[in-house]
């Protein structure tokens, strides 16, 4: 039985943007989390490195602000919170400046691991880097996590990457998306290579279509402008869509370790068809339902930035030939849901009396809210009265199954820092990735930059333009429901 905290080594961490939104809204309580769980040990050290003028005593009053403000009362036991408090420190530090360093350094234990949070803006990311290895703050063993966005586009990705390993080897760097460190992510691949029930299914001879949606019911709001640069192609399916078409459409790898999960990721997104305008749908939310429309919210009215995208992509393999995957995400839909359905194929032959595509299975694995996974399988009404069919779920929803002690899931953030300080790499994207990745990306987004298409408004809490619906119905299929 594998045990279910594993207590990791003593480390320091330092959070480059400790007093930013990121660090203030999940690092620090995730972190707190894992030290009440008993997963953090007390003698770790957290160091929080930015600009802001405070002392180690005010940056500890401004993380109990911050967990009081995002973790439940009933969670911040005295004894633990004056512990964690305990272990903070800061350090006043300009990126790309010279003062603060040597204090760091004076701070940083011999003999424990060493990781370095660069939660900062991407173009940070060169500067600290130089910096914590010419000034011998960070060695051979230490590690650095990197934040999303991973550049722009193939040439601001490489630019990255290469800043980064002008001082770091790839094995030291810790690219985070924190879909990766979802429970049901994780989950997908102990289905699929745990069981022997699935995989023999797992392809196109038996799965007919596959649909990841990740919808939002929040609009771009306070930081249009912001988003605006960027667009849903960029912000959500170039990272967080994609390694999903990847943990569903990969080979099984030889051993669940970083490099063989990741090489066989790496095969996926190389195996992704270019894209055809036709197989793309891009939207924008009007004004409606008392709020803003898009253009509203980023206050240009000739932007033609999508916070919508519907895609067909289709992997060619010989697994995957002829099976589409459907993807979608947006702002301001009709629900706060992220899930993925396998949509197996018909039975080849009915010996019932009911209409074709009216039972199919189907998995489904839900990222948000409710992470789990359902099977959808066909049974008979129970009862008198003939042969009457019905699909029932089979849950898999976690707290259900499992009970109380595992109902706790931790955070994406919280496991994946504990994977950093652990040295496992496997949930972290590899520099080969998120560049295959972006090279993928970037002809289709010059593809409808170079068409000027203008995205199509969508109505807010709708499932998104009409257009997307047509994605589907044309291939005689039909979206699942974006249901809460
Ligand atoms: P933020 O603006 O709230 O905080 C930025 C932090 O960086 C602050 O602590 C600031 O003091 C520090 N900083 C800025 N310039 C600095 C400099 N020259 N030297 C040292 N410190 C400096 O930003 P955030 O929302 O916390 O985001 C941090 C990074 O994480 C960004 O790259 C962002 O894209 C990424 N990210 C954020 C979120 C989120 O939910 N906030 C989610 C995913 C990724």
């Amino acid at each position: 039985m594998v045990a279910r905290i594993i207590p990791v080594e003593p480390f320091d961490l330092v959070i480059f943007g400790g007093t930013g939104d990121l660090a203030r809204r999940k690092i620090l309580p995730g972190l707190f989390r894992r030290l009440a769980d008993g997963q953090m040990p007390w003698e770790a050290r957290l160091i929080g490195a930015a600009r802001s003028d405070v002392d180690d005593d005010g940056y500890r009053a401004m993380v109990l602000e911050s967990l009081e403000e995002f973790l439940p009362s009933s969670a911040l036991k005295p004894r633990i919170v004056e512990q964690f408090l305990s272990m903070l420190s800061f350090v006043q530090i300009d990126a790309t400046g010279d003062d603060g360093w040597p204090e760091l350094k004076e701070k940083m234990r011999d003999d424990v691991v060493h990781a370095f949070y660069f939660s900062v803006a991407p173009s940070l990311f060169g500067p600290i880097a130089e910096r914590l290895k010419e000034r011998g703050i960070a060695d051979g063993q230490a590690r650095i996590v990197v934040e999303k966005p991973f550049g722009h586009d193939l040439d601001s990705a490489r630019a990255l990457n290469e800043s980064l390993a002008a001082h770091f080897d790839e094995a030291q760097i810790y690219r985070i998306d924190h879909y990766l460190g979802k429970e049901t992510v994780q989950n997908l691949m102990a289905v699929r290579f745990g069981n022997m029930l699935f995989e023999p299914l797992w392809n196109s001879q038996y799965v007919d279509h596959i649909q990841i949606t990740v919808a939002e019911t929040v609009g771009v709001g306070g930081r249009g402008e912001y988003y605006d640069g960027i667009g849903a192609m960029r912000d959500m399916v170039q990272n967080h869509l994609l390694q999903l078409v990847c943990l569903i459409a990969m080979e099984p790898p030889s051993r669940y370790d970083h490099d063989a999960v990741r090489d066989e990721k790496l095969k996926v997104i190389r195996a992704l068809e270019p894209m055809e305008p036709d197989d793309i749908v891009r939207g924008q939310y009007s004004a409606g339902s008392g709020g803003p429309s898009y253009l509203e919210d980023v206050g240009d009215p000739r932007s033609r930035t999508e916070c919508f995208l519907a895609m067909r992509l289709s992997v060619s393999n010989w697994r995957w030939a002829g099976t589409p995957f459907y993807i979608r995400t947006g702002k301001r839909l009709k629900a706060r849901a992220s899930e993925i359905a396998i949509v197996f194929k018909d039975a080849p032959h009915s010996i019932f009396d009911v209409p074709r595509g009216r039972h199919s299975n189907i998995l489904s694995i839900r990222l948000q809210p409710n992470e789990g996974m359902q099977l959808g399988v066909t049974i008979k009404e129970p009862g008198p009265g003939g042969m009457r069919l019905i699909d029932v779920p089979l849950d898999m929803t976690f707290a259900e199954a499992l009970g109380e002690e595992h109902s706790a899931i931790p955070d994406a953030y919280e496991r994946l820092i504990m994977d950093v300080i652990r040295g496992n790499q496997t949930l972290f994207m590899r520099g080969d990735e998120v560049e295959a990745a972006w090279a993928w990306t970037d002809p289709v987004i010059a593809g409808w930059e170079a068409r000027g298409h203008i995205p199509s408004p969508y109505d807010q809490g709708s499932s998104g333009p009409d257009d997307a619906l047509m994605l589907l119905h044309r291939d005689g299929r039909r979206w699942r429901e974006i249901r809460p």
